[in-house]
């Protein structure tokens, strides 16, 4: 049997919500042995989400965890921190141990050749990550099938400057640290999930034919504020007599 990978998208409710959703998961219905954590910041499910991952068939769970009101207040959120340790907890507590651990944002696009992949990581895994930053790509710099760095236009200090779509874990090996967190810190929830998981560079695998092919995109969708008001004039123009 092959491992499952445990897929981890935190989403939160506005008018994009459904349609990422949508488009991701019917990518993921494409991969076998997938369970999918769809992890919203709020209080309780969305009845349209829990409809839609009936729908799919996929295997998955569907949980909430809102923000703590101290970090929406600051000035750069740390946006699906809370929902994505609810999400790590429940893997931590029900993931099997062969499985790998994944956090794929809701916005964000793969190509399913990246579950190939990553599914046998044995401790920590690595590829690059497109459409990132200035440089336009973030990846791990390899050298002999080691990572010796990172080339990314945000390194902040950061021991591991990667995205969140950038790297997957083998569960048995999560379970075995002790302290596994993510900091409510923006820009810095990665470095923080990966540092508090022991991990050396040297034992980082590598993937996606030495890192040069990308097999996953940081896509992000416009946000209009003003969509609710144009739609709701939109009516009002039809409803005209
Ligand atoms: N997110 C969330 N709560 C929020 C804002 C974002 O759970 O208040 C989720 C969002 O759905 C996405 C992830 O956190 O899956 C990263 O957020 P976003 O895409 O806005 O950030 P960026 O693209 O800037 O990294
Ligand atoms: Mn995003």
């Amino acid at each position: 049997n092959l491992p499952v990978i445990y897929v981890v998208t935190p989403t939160y409710r506005r008018p994009e919500m459904v349609a990422e959703l949508t488009r991701l998961g019917q990518t993921l219905t494409m991969v076998k042995r997938i369970h999918w954590i769809v992890a919203e910041d709020s209080h309780t499910c969305s009845p349209p989400i829990t409809s839609l991952l009936d729908r799919l068939g996929l295997s998955y769970t569907h949980l909430a965890s809102p923000m703590p009101e101290v970090y929406r207040r600051e000035k750069y959120v740390p946006r699906g921190v809370s929902n994505r340790r609810a999400a790590l907890q429940w893997v931590q507590e029900n993931g099997e141990d062969t499985g790998v651990l994944y956090f794929l944002d809701d916005d964000n696009a793969i190509d399913i050749r990246l579950f190939n992949e990553m599914r046998l990581t044995q401790t920590v895994s690595m590829w690059p990550v497109g459409l990132i930053g200035e440089y336009t790509v973030s990846s791990p710099v390899v050298k002999g099938n080691q990572v010796v760095g990172f080339y990314d236009g945000w390194p902040a200090g950061r021991k591991f400057q990667v995205d969140m779509a950038g790297f997957a874990v083998n569960i048995g090996y999560l379970k075995k640290q002790k302290k596994v967190t993510m900091p409510y810190i923006a820009g810095h929830e990665e470095d923080g999930f990966l540092k508090s998981l022991n991990l050396n560079l040297k034992d980082i695998e590598v993937k996606a034919d030495g890192c040069t092919n990308i097999l996953v995109w940081h896509t992000r969708t416009a946000k209009n504020p003003s969509r609710t008001l144009r739609l709701a004039h939109h009516q009002a123009t039809n409803i005209k007599p």
